[in-house]
């Protein structure tokens, strides 16, 4: 990924935000997913994208669906064929339409009726699945989380999806930690409280102002490096302090002793009504 940047900022001057928003471009002719191989970040090219096959995809082998189903057990449920007479089936965990691969990691059994169940929940965010696709190919939740928000370019984004596509593949529990992670990336997001229609409950949505290219690496080693130990932070919560004294100065009428009318208290600024609550 690096190498492609700084190709095409050399080679044509391109900003890496235009580069990536060609390689978006490209993801809806081919299935392009982002790897990570060791310490690094390459694009892989898996082949032309569903819609360019007409819909029709080949099935798994026999094979590669035996060595899913060998485990005989409900990877959601826990239920056998043997002790519960249900019927396996492979799943994708990610979804083929949300740029799942048929690699084995991303399969696994499911019974029919955790299966089905599993669709009916996946397919209420079906309407989402191109901005979906742009994040599901992140090998890290910080990055899936922030392609995310990325696509849907500076439009709200409700938690709820969020959750969804940080947790493709994996269960993320502290998805929104993750989420809070980036600010230490230089990352600004903002959040609201709004009623989510999708689940018709009050839920926080989130918009990103400001996004940064990922690190070379890993995501999390470089929140690791730059969080809460290190300058920038210390930088934050020593304005934080001084934005909201907690004691009175000394001089200050209110304060038992002092005396010297007129002295404003330092409080911090309010937001005027309606502004978006700032996260960081
Ligand atoms: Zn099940």
């Amino acid at each position: 990924m690096v190498e492609i940047r700084a190709y095409m900022a050399e080679e044509f001057g391109e900003a890496p935000s235009q580069t990536d928003r060609r390689v978006r471009d490209m993801r809806r002719h081919f299935h392009l997913p982002a790897v990570q191989v060791g310490k690094y970040y390459y694009y892989k090219l898996m082949g032309r994208a569903e819609a360019e096959k007409g819909g029709v995809r080949k099935s798994i082998s026999s094979r590669l669906r035996a060595e899913v189903l060998q485990s005989q057990r409900c990877a959601q449920c826990g239920r056998t064929p043997s002790g519960h007479h249900v019927v396996l089936v492979v799943d994708h965990k990610v979804p083929w339409s949300w740029g799942g691969t048929d690699d084995i990691g991303n399969l696994q059994p499911l019974c029919e009726e955790c299966n089905s169940g599993k669709r009916d929940f996946y397919a209420t965010y079906d309407r989402y699945a191109d901005q979906i696709r742009e994040a599901s190919g992140h090998p890290e939740p910080h990055g899936r989380i922030g392609e995310l928000l990325k696509s849907f370019s500076g439009e709200w984004v409700p938690s709820s999806l969020i959750e969804v596509v940080a947790s493709l593949g994996q269960y993320q529990n502290d998805w929104q930690r993750r989420l809070r992670e980036l600010r230490f990336l230089d990352w600004k997001i903002i959040s609201k409280r709004k009623k989510d229609p999708d689940t018709g409950r009050i839920n926080v949505w989130y918009r990103v102002e400001v996004w940064k290219p990922w690190p070379e690496g890993s995501i999390r080693a470089e929140v690791t490096r730059r969080g809460p130990s290190n300058k920038s932070s210390q930088r934050w919560e020593d304005e934080s302090a001084e934005a909201l004294p907690f004691t009175l100065p000394a001089e200050h009428p209110l304060t038992p002793g002092g005396g010297r009318e007129g002295v404003p208290i330092k409080r911090r600024p309010s937001l005027p009504d309606g502004q978006d609550e700032a996260l960081f």
